[in-house]
């Protein structure tokens, strides 16, 4: 294998996150609390601004920069998922906002002083279909008017901002589906019309259910055209996908280091228990399998950052990285016995955390369903 890339920043991470040990987390994690700790420090080391050029206050680096920070996290036994979309959701605004609305949000997301991390698309009755959403957003003068509801809305109460997709034109009006989406940037200090409910979940994600009643958004707050903002939100995804992918790496990187660690010392039957087959070769699968998604998701990184396409490696990507966290969590818990039930190893926690990317923010289906019908031109299935 190659070296990492970024070793500097890499350092970094490690160790600020190793402020940050097991029992910080497992407290959390009982409490249902968000990491503001955490959070903030990450947020004055810059750690969640590197993909913000330097003219709008970041340091203006590439994806592998932030893969690296992300893989870190989890691979310290962390989670990225308390402030991952600060550095990403931005991207619409970036590449889809004008040069004023760039102005007005990048610089105070860059500093922190902005948080940008809640991403409202996902509705309970459209589910993945995301152009079955039923939230709109009425164009009346100067503003809109938005009704609905959203589901699974992480972090919405640990931001400032939210990045929201509604529909503008009803579905029966538009040539195509996926037209008549828009994007806005809501402002949700501000926001009469807006209740956020959380929704305790199987792991600490701070997600929650959003209610818009009657919720104003002023129009200069819209991003790009009206009608295409299902192409900003797609946009998006990939640089998203390969993201989540280095964190089920650096979980994978966690199960392995962990498991090896406990068959090592843990005597059975007076002997090392890693020295059984039985024990090490799930492990030692499960390391093979991380190291081929780790090649993907470099290869991924790479394609990204030279511009070019890069939707299958994307997508594999995730999906590889996603099956070697859970194989690896799966090989971890088994090694540690009973042990792995008990809190205090962080194993429970850290395999209850791995299991959502089989899910979100795409689920394994999907991603086999794209890859048949972009890749292998077989016929759409859905
Ligand atoms: C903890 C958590 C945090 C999240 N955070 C956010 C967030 O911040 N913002 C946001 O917008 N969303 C968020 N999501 C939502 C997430 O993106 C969705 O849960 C995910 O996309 C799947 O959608 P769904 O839950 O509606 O499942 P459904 O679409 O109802 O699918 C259910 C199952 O059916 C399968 N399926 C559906 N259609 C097909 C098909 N055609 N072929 C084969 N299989 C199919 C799926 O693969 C899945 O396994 C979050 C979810 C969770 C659990």
């Amino acid at each position: 294998m190659r070296a990492p890339a970024h070793p500097e920043i890499r350092e970094s991470v490690r160790a600020l996150c190793a402020k940050y040990p097991g029992e910080y987390w497992r407290k959390l994690d009982r409490d249902r609390a968000y990491p503001k700790e955490f959070v903030d420090e990450l947020t004055s080391a810059g750690m969640l601004a590197v993909l913000i050029p330097e003219e709008y206050g970041g340091s203006g680096l590439g994806l592998s920069a932030a893969a690296a920070i992300l893989e870190e996290i989890h691979a310290s036994g962390a989670n990225g998922g308390a402030c991952h979309a600060q550095m990403y959701t931005m991207g619409t605004i970036l590449r889809h906002g004008s040069a004023e609305q760039k102005q007005r949000f990048l610089p105070g997301i860059a500093s922190g002083e902005l948080r940008l991390q809640a991403f409202g698309v996902t509705e309970p009755s459209a589910g993945t279909d995301t152009t079955a959403i039923r939230t709109t957003a009425e164009r009346r003068g100067d503003r809109y008017v938005v009704n609905g509801q959203k589901v699974w809305t992480s972090r919405a109460e640990h931001s400032d901002l939210m990045l929201l997709l509604a529909r503008t034109t009803p579905k029966d009006k538009v040539a195509k589906k996926t037209e008549g989406l828009s994007v806005f940037v809501v402002d949700m200090r501000k926001a009469k019309g807006l209740t956020i409910k959380p929704l305790r979940a199987m792991m600490n994600h701070a997600t929650t259910e959003v209610f818009f009643d009657d919720l104003e958004v002023p129009a200069e707050n819209r991003i790009g055209e009206e009608g295409r903002g299902f192409r900003y939100i797609l946009d998006g995804m990939n640089a998203e996908r390969i993201l989540i992918s280095a964190e089920c790496i650096g979980d994978m990187r966690w199960f392995v280091e962990k498991a090896s660690a406990y068959a090592r010392t843990r005597v059975v039957f007076g002997r090392p228990i890693g020295q059984n087959q039985g024990i090490q070769f799930p492990i030692a699968r499960a390391y093979a399998d991380g190291q081929a998604a780790a090649l993907m998701v470099r290869e991924a990184l790479d394609l990204y950052e030279a511009g070019e396409p890069c939707g299958p490696q994307a997508n594999m990507a995730k999906m590889l990285a996603a099956d070697a966290s859970w194989k690896a969590a799966e090989a971890c818990l088994q090694t540690h016995g009973g042990f792995g039930f008990a809190e205090e190893y962080d194993v429970e926690r850290k395999f209850r955390e791995a299991r959502l990317y089989q899910v979100a923010p795409i689920s394994t289906n999907l991603i086999l369903a794209y890859l048949a019908e972009h890749v292998l031109d077989l016929p759409r299935s859905y």
